[in-house]
């Protein structure tokens, strides 16, 4: 993986994470919120919106979890450099001595 992709691979995670961290701030912050508008309330959509954005992060989070373990045992241990990358082992690189 290139020195690119890795900065790509991190600013992509840290805003990830920064969005999960602010939705959680939110939801904590506005725990106590008394609704007084009942359909158009901003604040009491934000949270909704929050919620589901955390729920389907956690969700996307366990899949890739799963498809990381997935390939981890499919190719080996030590097979796998960084998410998504998945490379098989050659006999050059796992300095397999050929006699005869
Ligand atoms: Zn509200």
């Amino acid at each position: 993986m290139t020195l690119k992709k890795r900065r790509l691979a991190g600013a992509v995670c840290a805003v990830f994470v920064m969005a999960m961290l602010f939705s959680c701030v939110f939801i904590v912050v506005e725990k106590h919120h008394d609704c007084t508008r009942d359909e158009h309330c901003p604040v009491c959509r934000t949270i909704v919106e929050s919620t589901d954005f955390l729920s389907h992060a956690g969700m996307a989070m366990l899949l890739l979890a799963a498809l990381m373990y997935i390939a981890r045992m499919t190719y080996g241990y030590g097979a796998v450099h960084g998410p998504f990358v998945c490379t098989v082992g050659t006999l050059v690189r796992e300095k397999v001595r050929l006699n005869d």
